[in-house]
């Protein structure tokens, strides 16, 4: 499958996110937040919620991970900084009614044992 990854990137999603996704090893926290905007896309839940930290799981579930991941369609994102722990990102979509809208949010990660996990987002003006 060509299909080109939706982070953005330019590549192919087999050369792009989905090996992250497969043995949820991306390397850097920015890479990991591509791999989880491609993931939304394509509604891979199971790998939004193992991306999540443990502490945060419990504020989550997979359902509704699921059911946002699926009733917005999405467009594009936009990574606009990265430090080792932080992304600041815009994801645009259209919502369940059609509505264009636009995720203006900064994530921090956190890596445990090699992997990087999402801790939280805030959202941005
Ligand atoms: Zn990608």
């Amino acid at each position: 499958m060509n299909k080109t990854c939706p982070c953005g990137s330019q590549k192919a999603l087999a050369q792009c996110c989905m090996p992250y996704i497969t043995n949820h090893s991306a390397p850097t926290a920015e890479v990991l937040m591509r791999s989880r905007y491609t993931a939304f896309t394509l509604h891979l839940a199971d790998y939004l919620f193992q991306t999540t930290s443990l502490a945060e799981r419990r504020f989550t579930s997979k359902r509704e991970i699921l059911e946002w991941a699926q009733q917005n369609t999405w467009l594009k994102l936009e990574v606009l900084a990265s430090t080792a722990q932080t992304v600041t990102f815009k994801a645009y979509f259209l919502d369940a009614k059609g509505q264009a809208q636009v995720h203006h949010e900064k994530s921090t990660f956190k890596e445990v044992h090699g992997k990087w996990y999402y801790v939280k987002g805030k959202l941005e003006p």
